[in-house]
């Protein structure tokens, strides 16, 4: 079968697609020529992602799938959450969120978060959700150079090491994303 992922995040797309069965044919939005900006304007992640499958699902005919992704601190009272994409602002630098979540966790001691991914998917305009989540912590610096976003400040629990020093195989396997994917594998298959 063929699927539209609706993402324009090429670090997102390698993730999904190294994951994906071959029996699924993944198209990125590259493929079927839609380069506008999808808009993600909820209130929470599962609206977000509800809201960019719909978009694509009024302009294409095909099945088709989108993730959005929280980090969820919990000292921070569960944010940047729903926000994560913009927490030091419009410029959606990952960078600038970085150094802001690091200096509003300067001096508190529990220092756990997770991700949470929900994928929504439109077949038949018949629509379905999957959630991951992934526990850990966020560390004191930038460690690892690999993956994207909040990767090199976020150790999942149970690793001595940061989504930023793993492989795409490797943060698929435990990560936010990659449990949403299996389940949506599954439902699909
Ligand atoms: P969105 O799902 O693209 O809206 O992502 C929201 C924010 O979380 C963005 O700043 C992303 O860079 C970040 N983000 C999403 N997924 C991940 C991930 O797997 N690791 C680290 N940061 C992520």
């Amino acid at each position: 079968m063929e699927i539209i992922f609706a993402t324009h995040n090429l670090n997102k797309l390698k993730e999904v697609q190294i994951l994906m069965p071959s029996h699924i044919k993944l198209l990125s939005l590259g493929d079927i020529g839609m380069h506008e900006d999808i808009p993600e304007t909820s209130a929470t992640i599962s609206g977000n992602a509800a809201q960019k499958v719909r978009f694509i699902r009024d302009r294409y005919d095909l099945p088709v799938f989108a993730d959005d992704t929280g980090l969820e601190v919990l000292a921070l009272n569960n944010e940047p959450g729903v926000y994560s994409a913009r927490y030091a602002g419009e410029q959606k630098s990952s960078e600038d969120n970085m150094d802001l979540l690091l200096k509003n966790l300067e001096g508190k001691r529990d220092r756990s978060a997770r991700f949470v991914t929900v994928i929504a998917l439109d077949m038949e305009h018949c629509q379905t959700m999957f959630e991951g989540v992934c526990e850990g912590e966020i560390i004191e610096e930038r460690v690892g150079t690999e993956g994207f976003g909040y990767d090199p400040i976020f150790k999942p629990n149970g690793f001595d090491k940061t989504f930023a020093q793993m492989n795409l195989v490797e943060k698929g396997a435990i990560s936010h994303r990659g449990i949403a994917l299996k389940k949506l594998i599954a439902y699909l298959s």
